[in-house]
Order: C-alpha cells, then structure tokens, then sequence
C-alpha cells in the first residue's frame, strides 16, 4: 500500500519547527510507518518528482530563492500547512522590516557598530536577491492550515499531522497552543 507523501522545507527560519518535529520522539518510528519522505533537508532530496499529499513550511520569504521554493511547494502539495511564528508572521527575520533593506544592509556590512572597517554588501550574482521585506508564506502562496508557536511544540506538530493523515482538519486543543 502507497504511504502518504510528507515533505518540508525551510525558508528564512532557524530549523526549530524542524527540529520540534524530531521532538517527536518514538513517534518518529510511527511516523516513518505513515507516511513516505519527500523533498525535504531530513533526506536532502532536492526537487519534487511527483505529487506529495502534505507539505509542511517553516520560515517566512526574505528572499528570490525562498519565493521560488515556496511557490514550488504549492504547485506539488495538495495541502500545504505554515509551520512557525516566522511561517505565519515572518518572525525574528521580520524585525528588519522596521527599516528599508538599504538601510538594513549597510547597517550590517558599513555603518553597523560590529563593522570594524568599510564593508562591502554582499553582491556575488549567485546570492538570491534579498526581498525588500520578510513575508509571511500566505503573502505569497495559498496556505491550508496555520501552526503557530516559536517553535510549536513536538505534540501539536504530531497532532497536526495525525488529523491531516486522517483526512480531517487540524484542530488543536488549547493546551497545545497556550504559550506562557
Ligand atoms: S518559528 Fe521559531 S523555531 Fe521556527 S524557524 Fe522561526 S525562529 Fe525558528
């Protein structure tokens, strides 16, 4: 019988939700009997070669690359779940939104009190182009479901994808997103 296909990625994120995602525990070895990993930076696979049933965010979009995956991840999940304070909101990443990306990068690399001589801003062609803010995922693809927490926790990750194992919508009780 053919697993449902589980895939994750990580945007500008910290790898938290991901690692709250090993946090399982034990489950992992359920989990492995439920579904079948994809792309994903748990096995580096690097591209999408078929249909995947569930695809899990973590990070917001500060950059071309960041866009690119995401809009791939819409195109082969059929349910495409935004996992994080920094999926749903943009997060830590997003606190350069307050300033303009000119005065954010010469902060960093000229002007910034760590800059102990003239920088440079970094401009090698390969480098993704930086957005001019942080967005948060649903500003730029559909998003099917919103998990939040910084990271949300091993449990509400685990009963998150239970329920969209079993064809339901995630409806977590509260204790599993009370942050204190
Ligand atoms: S939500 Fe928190 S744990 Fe998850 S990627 Fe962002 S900073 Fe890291």
């Amino acid at each position: 019988m053919t697993r449902p296909r589980l895939a994750t990625c990580s945007l500008t994120g910290c790898f938290g939700c991901h690692m709250s995602l090993l946090d399982i525990d034990e489950r992992l070895l359920d989990l492995a009997d439920l579904v079948e990993l994809d792309r994903s930076p748990f096995d580096d696979k690097k591209r999408f070669d078929r249909p995947v049933d569930i695809g899990f965010i973590e990070g917001g979009c500060s950059n071309t690359h960041n866009v690119h995956v995401l809009r791939q991840f819409r195109t082969h999940c059929r349910t495409l779940v935004s996992v994080g304070a920094c999926a749903l909101y943009g997060g830590v990443p997003a606190m350069r939104n307050v300033v303009t990306l000119r005065a954010c990068l010469e902060e960093a690399y000229q002007n910034g009190p760590t800059v102990t001589c003239g920088g440079h801003i970094p401009d090698d062609p390969e480098l993704p182009l930086l957005l001019d803010r942080v967005y948060p995922a649903h500003d730029i693809v559909r998003i099917d479901h919103f998990l939040p927490g910084c990271p949300p926790s091993a449990d509400a990750i685990w009963e998150t994808l239970r329920a969209l194992l079993t064809g339901q919508a995630p409806d977590l009780p509260y204790p599993l997103l009370k942050y204190e």
